[in-house]
């Protein structure tokens, strides 16, 4: 058997005619559809010479083909390999550099531009409409058995958001994916009555993954939508039951009055992750949904490792507990730290990652050989068993020798009022090494830089100060809600030169 996919399709198996994917404006996608068409698209690939192991590499619009080509490429043994949509012809050259795939597939438009750079692979093309050379192979052929693949070989190789350094291809193996969904699904209780409204890209783990992966092993329906639009997800909500976003989802539907009580009244799940929620919008979406937004934690490497419970407290500014099978440590120079104090978090479990694609010497920095991996994020964890995550250890500012975590200054100036939201970097600095430089999005356009310092300077001890404070109209960030801290860090590196 093929271990994903066997329990990827268990839970649909006998249901073949009830709907997979509904969409606004086209008929929906039975489960039978569904797999039938992975089956077609497996054959396709294994025509195309694509053998156990190798990668096939996809940067394509979001559409229920591309969930057909995932799955497809799993069924033929094959590893997949998405890139963001929004990568350039010479980013994407890196990524192909890299990973050697046997088939790349991309949008049309693309697909000149890609084949100069794609070596000896296969180029064939999908566009958002699900039609192109590709479609055209996998039309007409029949029915596929799944290669046999198991636990420990590869079903896809991720690459990180990039949002520290270079993206890294996360190695992750079939049990990797199966066993955090298969816990997922129970911990947050999705079933065959759930319907998820789905509007995450599905180049990254969050909707790849956990969205799709949860919902076909949950035998969900799902509300597929190419990307976060709210008037789709308003309009989804009365008949949908959960919804999976990053931070932004929830801060853009609550800037729009037809987010009500009523609208939410048959949702039962709202999920939020990738980026830390702000405590603030997790009590304005209960003010007016009633509900509590559930956090949890994950990445490319470890898939899904903390979450809020779902039936007791969910507290705000946290992301819960590890999740079961997955444990977790804080540490400081190599031992544990007590309980609330800040330290890098480490994780070891099933969910964590075979290692990162051809770097070995990464690899063993941040993989232990017994298991833990060092996550790079700085957490603390409460006596309740909560944790909270503080920043990365990237971030971390060190200034005349003295640390300041930017979380902490980011917290206060963000309670002040007229202000939005903010971003503290380090930027360097003749006499202290680093400064602390504060980004701020204000709300009151009379705010002033210098109340800001001024307001700070009664809560802070003078290490922590920034040096500086920018106004702005707003963060950089990605697709996935990340704030760009890197981006930052470079516009601002000459401030005190
Ligand atoms: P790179 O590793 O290339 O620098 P990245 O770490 O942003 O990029 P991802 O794997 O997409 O790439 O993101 C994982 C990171 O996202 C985590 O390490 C953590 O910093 C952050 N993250 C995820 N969920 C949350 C959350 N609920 N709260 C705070 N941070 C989160
Ligand atoms: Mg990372």
């Amino acid at each position: 058997t093929n271990h994903l996919i066997s329990r990827l399709h268990a839970a649909s198996r006998g249901h073949e005619t009830r709907n997979f994917a509904r969409f606004p404006a086209r008929a929906s996608v039975t489960f039978g559809e569904l797999f039938a068409g992975a089956e077609r698209n497996a054959a396709a690939l294994v025509a195309m010479g694509v053998q156990p192991g190798d990668r096939v590499a996809v940067q394509v619009h979001k559409t229920i083909e591309a969930i057909q080509l995932y799955l497809g490429t799993v069924m033929a043994g094959g590893v997949f390999l998405p890139l963001n949509t929004a990568y350039t012809t010479s980013e994407v050259a890196y990524f192909l550099g890299d990973a050697t795939p046997r088939v790349v597939v991309c949008d049309p438009d693309r697909s000149e531009a890609i084949r100069g750079i794609s070596g000896d692979a296969r180029v064939v093309t999908l566009d958002a409409k699900g039609n192109g050379t590709l479609t055209e192979s996998v039309v007409g052929r029949g029915a596929f058995t799944p290669v046999a693949r198991g636990a420990q070989d590869l079903a896809a190789i991720l690459y990180t958001s990039g949002t520290t350094g270079r993206s890294k291809g996360a190695m992750l193996s079939h049990d990797n994916l199966a066993s955090n969904s298969e816990m997922l699904k129970e911990y947050w209780r999705f079933t065959d009555q759930d319907v998820l409204i789905h509007a995450l890209p599905i180049f990254h783990t969050h909707g790849l993954f956990v969205a799709t992966n949860v919902a076909l092993l949950a035998g969900a329906g799902v509300v597929f939508l190419p990307g976060f639009d709210a008037d789709a997800i308003l309009e989804a909500m009365p008949n949908a039951t959960a919804l999976m976003g990053v931070p932004t989802f929830y801060t853009r539907l609550l800037a729009d009055e037809r987010l009500t009580r009523e609208r939410a009244a048959n949702m039962r799940l709202f999920i939020s992750g990738s980026a830390p929620l702000l405590v603030e919008t997790h009590e304005l979406w209960e003010a007016r949904t009633g509900h509590r937004i559930l956090e949890r934690y994950g990445m490319t490497e470890t898939n899904m490792s903390t979450s809020n419970p779902y039936e007791g407290e969910r507290r705000a500014g946290t992301v819960g507990f590890p999740l079961p099978g997955v444990e977790a440590r804080i540490m400081v120079d190599g031992v544990p730290v007590p309980t609330g104090e800040t330290g890098v978090l480490e994780v070891r479990g099933s969910n964590v990652f075979q290692g990162y694609w051809q770097m070995p010497e990464k690899t063993a920095e941040e993989l232990r050989p017994d298991g833990w991996f060092i996550t790079g994020d700085l957490a603390r964890m409460d006596s309740d068993g909560y944790v909270t995550i503080v920043g990365r250890e990237k971030d971390l500012i060190i200034t005349g020798g003295f640390n300041v975590y930017p979380k902490e200054v980011e917290s206060l100036i963000d309670d002040m009022p007229g202000v939005l939201e903010s971003a503290v970097i380090g930027a360097p600095h003749p006499d202290f090494g680093e400064a602390v430089v504060a980004i701020v999005v204000a709300t009151d356009p009379e705010l002033q830089a210098d109340q800001v310092r001024e307001t700070l300077a009664a809560d802070l001890a003078k290490f922590k100060q920034p040096k500086q404070v920018i106004l702005v109209p707003e963060l950089p960030r990605n697709t996935m809600g990340k704030v760009q801290k890197k981006a930052l860090r470079e516009e601002y590196a000459g401030l005190f030169a």
